[in-house]
């Protein structure tokens, strides 16, 4: 036997940890789905990995749940608190409501209306703080320790990565054929950094692609600068993902796994929103179109042809009072 690096340590660690993850429970395995229209128009195989069909329309209900599930009977008592863009409160407050664990919740006060609803309609407390993500942690940072209540890291913390990285297991069930690279949506890194885990450990040759908002690149900042850095200031549009560092546990996997990291503005996001709505009829949220933008953008850029590229749409919680404006700002977008 050969010794095995840190690195491939690490990975295995958490593969054990995703193929343990308990999130059926609540989550249910997601379509694989061929987007025929965009196929055709960029000249690859695209595939859609329908994470926007879980039952709190993103994939954050994986990590979620496997975070509280695994908590002592202690630590439940106590009841949990996090802070959250959004979509991971909605995770939060369903896996707490299914497991009888009072949950707190701490969203910036720009969160969309409807994630505030379907936190507050899930029987959790929600409590507004701060213009983004970096202030709302903060705030929930210091509740925890006031009130006991166990902190729920939206993306760092390992039993959220390994959550997470069920996407991946999924995927390479689902499509064990060529597969040329996935396109990851990156907030704080715990969705990429299970998937990269999970698919580096078993099929190494498949990239890993990670995508960010240009408001919000705190991964390829962090790859660039070798270490975690902090960015100024986050936009908000992708609130899913306006995130102003990388999650610790996450970047020790992703500088070493992840093989590239697209960014993309405000309008490619809408465009991959009326992109993803012309094969499937259905709408993501900006974050959501993270991954199909970034397809766009590394064909355009790479000239790739022929590939098979999967795409994961992570999310479909957008106001329906904003779609005018996305389906404006689509046409503005170089397509
Ligand atoms: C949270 C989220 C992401 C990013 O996930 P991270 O684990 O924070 O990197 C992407 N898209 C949507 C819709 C999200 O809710």
């Amino acid at each position: 036997m050969t010794p095995t690096s840190p690195e491939q340590t690490l990975l295995e660690h958490y593969v054990k940890k995703i193929l343990a993850a308990a999130v059926y429970d609540l989550a249910v395995p997601t379509p694989l789905q061929a987007a025929a229209a965009l196929s055709q128009a960029l000249g690859n195989r695209i595939l859609f990995k329908r994470e926007d069909l879980q039952p709190t329309f993103s994939f954050k209900i994986r990590g979620a749940y496997n975070k509280l599930v695994q908590l002592t009977p202690e630590q439940r008592s106590r009841g949990v608190i996090t802070a959250s863009a959004g979509n991971h409160a909605q995770g939060v407050a369903m896996a707490a409501q299914a497991l009888g664990i009072s949950a707190c919740i701490v969203m910036p006060r720009t969160t969309p209306q409807l994630k505030v609803l379907g936190v507050r309609s899930r029987g959790a407390e929600a409590l507004l703080h701060g213009e983004s993500f970096p202030f709302a942690l903060e705030f929930a940072l210091d509740l925890a320790r006031q009130t006991g209540r166990e902190f729920v890291s939206p993306f760092d913390d390992p039993q959220v990565i390994a959550g997470q990285g069920t996407v991946a297991m999924e995927i390479l069930r689902q499509h064990p054929g060529q597969l040329d690279a996935i396109f990851v949506p990156v907030g704080g890194g715990g969705l990429i950094a299970g998937v990269a885990a999970y698919v580096k450990y078993l099929r190494p040759e498949v990239r890993i692609i990670g995508v960010e908002s240009e408001h919000s690149a705190c991964l390829q900042a962090a790859l660039a600068a070798g270490e975690r850095v902090t960015l100024a200031s986050v936009g908000t549009f992708a609130d899913g993902v306006a995130v102003a560092q990388i999650g610790a546990h996450g970047f020790d996997i992703c500088r070493f796994c992840v093989d590239e990291v697209i960014t993309v503005s405000n309008d490619q996001l809408c465009g991959a929103i009326r992109d993803i709505y012309d094969d499937t009829r259905s709408i993501t949220e900006p974050s959501g179109a993270l991954a199909v933008a970034g397809i766009k953008r590394y064909v355009t850029d790479s000239g790739a042809q022929g590939q098979t590229l999967v795409a994961i749409n992570s999310g479909a919680n957008i106001n329906f009072d904003s779609l005018g404006h996305v389906a404006e700002r689509a046409a503005m977008a170089a397509s």
